[in-house]
């Protein structure tokens, strides 16, 4: 059984997200979720152009060992989906706008929320874009109280974090699905 700390603000947030346009949320046992080098190998490929880009993305969010230990506090999860429309299979712009979108739900939680955030880590959808110009390297995190790593960036796989959630990770054709999560502090109890 998932019983968070605060349940308060866990439906709070639900209820937010959904307002906001979230097309699916659920609540999962997030203390199961595991950490994959290969995800980091991917981010070190730089595929999404973000790798050494950005304080929540890697090299500089931290090794995958000390997001293990930072996890133990966050046991329960809330996955947060939108789908979105496409026009055809290789349709970019609206990706694009899908993605954005993903996004500013989660950021919004963020500055929404920003008095209760010790007690709720909000893991994105790619990368932190609370800046439009994330100032790593060379300047601090510009609101290092409110910026959000991505499932990615800590290592998760999104897929095994849908499954765990009892989500779809995608909703067939002409549709795309973009993942994210708000972690909460409690117990999980038989
Ligand atoms: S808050 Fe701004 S400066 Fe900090 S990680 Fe996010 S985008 Fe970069």
């Amino acid at each position: 059984m998932l019983q968070p700390n605060n349940p308060e603000l866990v439906q709070k947030i639900e209820n937010f997200v959904t307002g906001e346009g979230a097309t699916a949320t659920k609540l999962f046992d997030a203390s199961k979720m595991k950490l994959h080098s290969e995800v980091r190998d991917m981010c070190a490929a730089d595929k999404c152009n973000q790798y050494g880009k950005n304080w929540q993305c890697p090299p500089a969010i931290g090794d995958l060992q000390e997001w293990e230990e930072r996890l133990r506090d966050w046991p329960i999860g809330l996955l947060i989906q939108l789908c979105w429309d496409l026009d055809n299979e290789s349709d970019i712009d609206a990706m694009m706008v899908g993605s954005e979108k993903m996004k500013s739900i989660i950021n919004k939680v963020a500055t929404r929320f920003r008095e209760e955030r010790d007690d709720y880590l909000p893991l994105t959808a790619g990368s932190c874009s609370l800046c439009k110009t994330c100032t790593y390297p060379n300047e601090p995190c510009r609101y290092p109280e409110l910026a959000i790593p991505s499932l990615e960036s800590i290592g998760l796989l999104v897929s095994d974090v849908c499954k765990l959630a009892g989500l779809p990770y995608n909703n067939g054709p002409l549709t795309i699905t973009f993942s994210s999560a708000i972690l909460f502090k409690g117990e999980i109890t038989n």
